[in-house]
């Protein structure tokens, strides 16, 4: 069964044209499904009409099935799709506001060596509707509404590699953008990919005003062709010069994810390599302190030796700044909890 909310506005609109509803329903359904509502609580639809939908559709995609909020209020949720598979997503809190990091797939086919995502490689694309669910969902677990959004910005840093699914993740950010729909502006939405350099130069013809961010993790082909198979596909030049058209063509900085890795990617010849990379355009690069996955081996690197990385590049006049590990306690990286969870069910 289709989901309503894999449709756009306008596709609903013409659905209900097709039952012979008058034009306000639309909006009216619209705000419903905005506001995640069980069908049988959307009261001013009538009756007749939800049971028509609900006999072609299915109205809420995704229900929240466990949520922990670690000691800095950072939330985990894992989310139970229709089919039963489980997918992820972390809720942070900020002075500026919340932002909800969403899933594109459940699990992944990337491989990356330090990701808990891809332990058990692809299952299947989300729908646009199921990655939009995710964020209507906790917006209604928050109490927010259209008018008192209680999700201000979304990242899609959860499982997945969301340009290897790329219409449904294109029509989720051209319906999670809608100011019909949530209306979140396009500007607090950062898209992360490892880099399918194809993609991103589709991508920025879209004409989305999105932050692109790549997650780069190495200097040079070498190193990274040891922790992310999809640099066998891809060089880092060719990743460079696609992320330099992007933003000539779309004028938004590229960020930079690099996961510190303990004897891998830390060193100061590393630092000046990847300075060398960032010269001449506009970016910034992201430091991760690397989430260490017990089924991976590989180390995070000391809060010591980021700050010298970190430093290292500030003398080179690349912007960085070292990311704030939050929900460290819960699990927190890619993956984990749904890899946790698998395990002690199985
Ligand atoms: N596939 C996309 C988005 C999902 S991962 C991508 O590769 O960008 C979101 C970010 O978390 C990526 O930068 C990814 O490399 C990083 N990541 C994955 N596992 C991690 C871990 N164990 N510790 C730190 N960062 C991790």
């Amino acid at each position: 069964m289709l989901n309503l909310l894999d449709l756009s506005y306008d596709e609903l609109e013409q659905v209900l044209r097709g039952l012979n509803q008058p034009k306000y329903r639309v909006s009216q359904l619209y705000d419903a499904l905005v506001l995640y509502k069980e069908p049988n609580k959307i009261t001013n639809i009538p009756k007749s009409l939800i049971d028509i939908l609900s006999n072609q559709y299915i109205f809420l995609p995704l229900k929240i099935y466990k949520s922990i909020t670690s000691k800095d209020g950072t939330t985990k949720f894992l989310y139970k799709l229709k089919d039963g598979n489980l997918i992820e997503g972390v809720l942070m809190k900020y002075k500026y506001g919340n932002t909800l990091c969403v899933s594109t797939q459940v699990g992944c086919r990337m491989g990356c060596k330090f990701c808990a995502s891809t332990l058990g490689g692809l299952i299947r694309n989300l729908t646009n509707g199921e990655i939009l669910a995710q964020v209507l969902c906790v917006n209604a677990y928050l109490e927010g509404t259209r008018d008192k959004r209680q999700i201000t910005n979304v990242v899609l840093m959860g499982s997945g590699e969301p340009l290897d699914n790329y219409n449904n993740v294109i029509k989720f950010l051209r319906c999670v953008a809608d100011k019909r729909g949530i209306g979140i502006s396009q500007r607090n939405i950062s898209l992360s990919t490892c880099g399918l350099v194809d993609k991103i130069d589709q991508l920025k013809e879209e004409n989305l005003q999105i932050t692109l961010t790549i997650s780069l993790h190495a200097p040079n082909d070498q190193i990274r062709k040891q922790i992310m198979p999809i640099a066998n596909k891809y060089s880092i030049k060719e990743i460079i010069d696609s992320s330099k058209r992007y933003f000539i063509k779309t004028k938004r900085r590229i960020v930079f994810e690099y996961a510190l890795i303990e004897g891998k990617n830390d060193s100061y010849d590393c630092a000046d390599e990847l300075s060398t990379l960032m010269r001449g355009f506009s970016n910034h690069v992201n430091l991760i302190p690397l989430n260490e996955v017990k089924e991976r081996g590989l180390k995070g690197t000391t809060k010591h030796r980021a700050y010298a990385f970190m430093e290292r590049l500030k003398e080179h006049n690349v912007s960085a700044t070292i990311r704030r590990t939050m929900g460290e306690d819960i699990e927190g990286a890619c993956g984990q909890l749904r890899a946790k969870v698998l395990s002690d069910i199985q």
